[in-house]
């Protein structure tokens, strides 16, 4: 007879530091950005190294100052400048590779587009490898219904014993139409989800550019539609490459509530500031939620209940 004990998690960090450049999508500002091995409890941060040695943000919803177009961090009250815009993909990777704690030195105000998609990211993170630290990883355990609702979109969060994420999409335009997409505790972000790419429609590119937006943007880092087909060449990396970018964006976004989430997200038609309101929302509501230590699913140790000093 065998007692099954539970294996709690630990968090990790980088194995070693990795370093990319690039440009920002937004600005076309040329950064360069370096990922450091950060210690248990630090969680993911931005250090602006151009602004100073005390340019310091953490990758938390506290600090989301704009959700248009992208996810942008800021710090209030540091003369304006201290923000990171377009961390979604990077925060996606992160998530994907199961690292908590992290510093992101970048020298500009935004992180580089790479190819729109988190597949960079992936790849640099899988070079640098994995630590894992002696300390526990936290989750946050739902354990009521969020929701938030705006028109016709919606978002909420339900309890449940793992995460798993759907996310919903409509567009009027032939080749996306309503896509579903579904993500969860046992899927490979890598493969499902990290090498679809952001999209747009050809004629919103022009209005963007105008708006001062998307500067950087090019068939070399978005997929962009025409009203009857894909521009860039070579088509499209999945079917419904769309709805798998915005669960990409959505679970790049979740990552701001500071700790993995335990429970069922669903959202239709949101975006960046549909996901903002929806893990704010979240956390403001403390009775909703509470901390627990996070188990491993799939590694039960048996041991003998005479070992296991009888108990329970
Ligand atoms: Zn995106």
């Amino acid at each position: 007879m065998t007692n099954q004990r539970q294996i709690i998690q630990r968090q990790t960090t980088l194995r070693k530091p990795i370093h990319c450049a690039g440009v920002g999508v937004h600005s076309n500002v040329g950064v360069s950005l370096t990922m450091l091995p950060a210690p248990a409890d630090t969680g993911i941060r931005f250090h602006r190294t151009d602004l100073g040695a005390n340019a310091v943000i953490a990758a938390h919803a506290d600090n989301v100052i704009d959700t248009t177009l992208c996810t942008v961090l800021g710090a209030k009250g540091f003369s304006g400048a201290l923000r990171v815009a377009t961390v979604e993909h990077l925060m996606a990777a992160l998530a994907g590779a199961g690292i908590d704690n992290a510093t992101l030195e970048i020298d500009g105000p935004e992180v580089p587009v790479m190819d729109g998609s988190s597949a960079p990211f992936v790849f640099l993170l899988e070079c640098a490898g994995t630590q894992m630290l002696n300390a526990p990883r936290r989750g946050i355990q739902v354990l009521e219904e969020i929701r938030v609702d705006e028109g016709n979109r919606m978002a909420r969060i339900l309890p449940a014993d793992r995460f798993s994420l759907s996310c919903t999409i409509e567009f009027d335009h032939a080749l996306i139409g309503n896509q579903s997409v579904g993500f969860d505790y046992d899927g490979n972000f890598s493969s499902e989800l990290s090498r679809a790419r952001t999209f747009c429609m050809e004629d919103d590119v022009l209005k963007m550019r105008a708006a001062g937006l998307a500067l950087g943007g090019s068939l070399d880092n978005a997929v962009v539609f025409s009203n009857d087909s894909v521009l860039n060449e070579g088509g499209l990396r999945y079917q419904d490459e769309p709805a798998r970018h915005k669960a990409l964006d959505l679970f790049g976004d979740l990552t701001l509530a500071g700790a993995p989430i335990i429970g069922r997200v669903e959202t239709f038609r949101a975006g960046h500031a549909m996901n903002h309101r929806l893990v704010t929302a979240l956390l403001e509501n403390t009775a909703a939620w509470r901390m627990v230590d996070m188990v491993e699913h799939d590694v039960l140790e048996d041991m003998p209940i005479a070992a296991a000093g009888g108990g329970a």
